[in-house]
């Protein structure tokens, strides 16, 4: 408790706290200094000094002083432990999901090499290129350190069940899955999970996908392969397709669509050809909304069964890909 007591207050700004709270404060002589009127007593002349670095706060007028728990206890009148709770509810209202989902990001990327399994799993998808693997940032969640690892931060366990990092009962949603962050204007804004074991293959957290994963770095080109899943894409990038952006799905939401409309070009639609038919009847559909929009497409054919990582898996190659894209037809 003590220890993970000070990382909650370290992580929070005492400054930071008042400006929210409209404390009005000058610098004061040094850096860290700033002094403004004191919020704890009827104060006339500022006397009520912050120390920014150190984290605390001490008034000349009435002598109170202390850290940020301090100040929550004497402002709002609760004892420690109560004081304790509303900074913890304070951190959910105002913790930003975009750097929590971050930092799990970062551990789980830092996971990866520490699991012989999880490097096995990915040689068995055909990602071999460890500079790709690192650009992709994908990483490993072995399952039950996760939650230690960010509360140790600080962050509630409130907070983690509500972005979906952690079940309802407490422990790591993620087990065992090979995790490949989402991002959209450089913030990562969800985690996509793939099972090495026999459950549930594809989990994402709950919350919004985003828009096609790697858009932004395709958004110029004039041609653009399209593919499903994230393994076809990594498998693409590392055979050095880089025009390639993924729909997480043969579903498209709304705004997935609405990107790929914003100018005219011509998109290489690559979905899987499983045995029931439903990636290529989802391409199908695809290629006729998209041309009633002005969009030319071409429908890559690969042999029954494949899809693009399982091509490249099989013994595909660049140049024969290349092939199929130049022959894909409208
Ligand atoms: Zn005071």
């Amino acid at each position: 408790m003590g220890e993970d007591l000070e990382k909650l207050k370290q992580r929070f700004s005492l400054l930071d706290y008042l400006r929210q709270q409209n404390w009005v404060a000058r610098p004061a002589g040094h850096g860290s200094e700033f002094v403004g009127l004191c919020p704890l007593h009827r104060d006339t002349r500022p006397s009520f000094y912050v120390n920014a670095r150190k984290n605390l706060f001490y008034c000349h007028g009435c002598g109170q002083g202390g850290d940020l728990l301090r100040f929550i206890q004497l402002s709002r009148q609760l004892s420690f432990r109560q004081s304790l709770a509303y900074l913890q509810q304070h951190e959910a209202a105002s913790a930003d999901p975009a750097a929590v989902l971050e930092q799990a990001a970062a551990f789980y990327q830092q996971q990866l090499d520490r699991y012989p399994e999880a490097l096995h799993y990915l040689k068995q998808r055909g990602l071999h290129d460890l500079a790709l693997i690192k650009e992709l940032r994908i990483g490993y969640a072995p399952g039950g350190s996760l939650r230690r690892h960010l509360t140790a931060q600080g962050y509630s366990c409130d907070l983690l069940q509500r972005l979906g990092l952690l079940d309802s009962q407490g422990h790591d949603a993620f087990y065992r899955r090979v995790v490949f962050p989402c991002c959209q204007g450089g913030r990562v804004i969800n985690l996509y999970g793939r099972s090495i074991a026999a459950a549930f293959a594809h989990r994402f957290l709950p919350g919004s996908k985003g828009g096609l994963y790697g858009w932004e770095q395709v958004q110029q080109c004039p041609e653009v392969i399209l593919v499903e899943g994230l393994f076809d894409y990594a498998v693409l990038w590392q055979a050095g397709f880089r025009h390639v952006t993924c729909s997480l799905g043969t579903h498209l939401n709304t705004y997935q669509f609405q990107q790929r409309c914003d100018r005219p070009r011509t998109i290489y639609l690559t979905f899987d050809v499983d045995a029931n038919g439903s990636g290529q009847q989802a391409s199908q559909q695809l290629a006729h909304r998209l041309r009633a929009r002005g969009i030319s497409t071409r429908r890559v054919l690969l042999t029954d069964g494949h899809d693009p990582n399982s091509f490249f898996v099989q013994g595909g190659d660049a140049r024969q890909f290349q092939s199929l894209l130049e022959a894909a037809q409208p």
